[in-house]
């Protein structure tokens, strides 16, 4: 269970079935049932309810399409890609959003079709960069991030720092400081209050003996630190969080965690 109240929850089940009951062809309870279902993780039985709401309502539908993706992910991550490709070839007409590549990019990878996974993750990481680190998680674990695929996403995509980073990291452990200090400059430039991009860049410059200039990066950071936000904002209601998810843990709305601009 999601919810601390349970109890309460049991009781607003059972209210909104009975309503079910009085008036099957009222859409809203079936909804209602369905919104109860997805947050506590019975996802199968709220893509069900939400397929009746949507059968008496139309305006359903993109709920009924992202639970039937979170559905479709669930089950990839339980082994069952078989019933994840059985709702992904029903969707007839997908919304081209970052969740839907980042699910049929996942499905690919895991039944081994390596080449359509990473198209899909390019498609999805163009679309909306800011959803890009999901991505690089799936790629990561079925490709692996060597300094060619690194590249080539970049090429693909755009330079940010959650794909920057890695590709700093491999220059250094490379021994290539220079390539990497060139990297990190550009990322410094582009993206002046992301913490992780600044320590690397600090401690780059210290060891290559530039002390002077660290000092001063030191202080422009820290003014601008007063100002930082989380990591991902909800453009929706403006939570903030440091973890990324496809849902937002506030107001439960579909794909509306995104990286936190006022930190660029
Ligand atoms: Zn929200």
């Amino acid at each position: 269970m999601v919810y601390k109240s349970a109890g309460f929850l049991d009781r607003a089940e059972e209210a909104l079935l009975e309503g079910v009951r009085l008036f099957p062809g009222e859409s809203y309870f079936y909804y209602e049932i369905a919104k109860i279902y997805k947050n506590s993780g019975r996802i199968e039985e709220s893509v069900e309810f939400l397929e009746k709401a949507v059968a008496l309502k139309k305006e359903f539908e993109d709920e009924l399409l992202y639970t039937k993706l979170y559905l479709a992910n669930f089950y990839i991550e339980k082994g069952r890609t078989d019933k994840a490709f059985k709702i992904i070839r029903k969707i007839h007409s997908p919304l081209p959003t970052p969740f839907f590549y980042y699910v049929i990019s996942k499905l690919y990878y895991y039944v081994g079709e390596t080449e359509k996974g990473y198209s899909k993750a390019l498609q999805g990481m163009r679309l909306s960069p800011k959803h890009m680190q999901p991505f690089l998680e799936i790629i990561e674990e079925f490709e692996g991030l060597n300094e060619e695929k690194l590249r080539d996403i970049i090429n693909k995509t755009e330079l940010n720092p959650v794909i920057g980073l890695k590709l700093v990291q491999l220059l250094i452990n490379e021994n290539r400081k220079d390539e990497a200090l060139k990297l990190l400059e550009e990322l410094n430039e582009k993206f002046p209050v992301d913490s992780e991009v600044k320590e690397i860049y600090l401690k780059i410059l210290w060891e290559i003996g530039r002390k002077k200039q660290v000092v001063d990066e030191i202080e422009k950071f820290l003014k601008l630190l007063k100002e930082k936000k989380k990591a991902f904002k909800c453009e929706n209601c403006g939570f903030e969080t440091d973890t990324f998810d496809w849902i937002c843990p506030k107001c439960r709305n579909w794909e509306t965690l995104e990286i936190n601009c006022e930190n660029r």
